[in-house]
């Protein structure tokens, strides 16, 4: 059976980024599983498995692009069940996170992320949008101001 070492450089990096601090607490019990969406949804997805390729400081696992973490859906359901507050949605945020800087975030997200930036929405609006809109007698949609936006994504 192939063996891995424990990557401790890693590990030190989640438990120093914010959300991530207590994921060493974690003792593997599963009760952040059972009412978790989006595991109940993917047979892929596992908050528990998660935090076990943390404490084994799994790196390319779990920041790679195709890592489970985006399947998380941010609903705090496993903040609330966790017996040892190890805040399991937080260290998956913390994750996040840290793909963002090693730039391997999912493709899909750093698509949203690049909407966001440039126009303040996660949705396009397309002319079609616009006439639906005004078909069901909604408001134009108003252009974000995209000054204040860049102010906000400055470091
Ligand atoms: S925050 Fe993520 S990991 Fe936690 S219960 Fe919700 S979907 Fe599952
Ligand atoms: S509930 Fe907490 S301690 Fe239990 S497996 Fe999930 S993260 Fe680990």
């Amino acid at each position: 059976m192939p063996t891995k070492s424990i990557n401790y450089r890693f590990k030190e990096k989640l438990r120093s980024t914010l959300g991530g601090e207590a994921y060493s607490y974690c003792y593997q019990c599963g009760a952040c599983v059972g009412d978790c969406p989006a595991a109940m949804y993917s047979a892929d997805f596992n908050p528990r498995e998660i935090l076990l390729q943390a404490l084994l400081g799994d790196e390319e696992a779990l920041t790679s692009e195709n890592s489970p973490i985006w399947n998380c859906t941010n609903c705090y359901t496993c903040y609330e069940r966790c017996p040892q507050a190890v805040r399991p949605v937080e260290v998956i945020i913390a994750l996040k996170n840290i793909c963002f800087e090693k730039v391997t975030s999912a493709p899909e997200v750093r698509e949203l992320v690049s909407s966001v930036r440039s126009t303040g929405r996660t949705v396009k609006i397309t002319a079609l949008s616009d006439r639906r809109r005004k078909e069901l007698g909604l408001k134009e949609v108003k252009m974000v101001p995209i000054e204040e936006l860049e102010k906000l994504f400055e470091p």
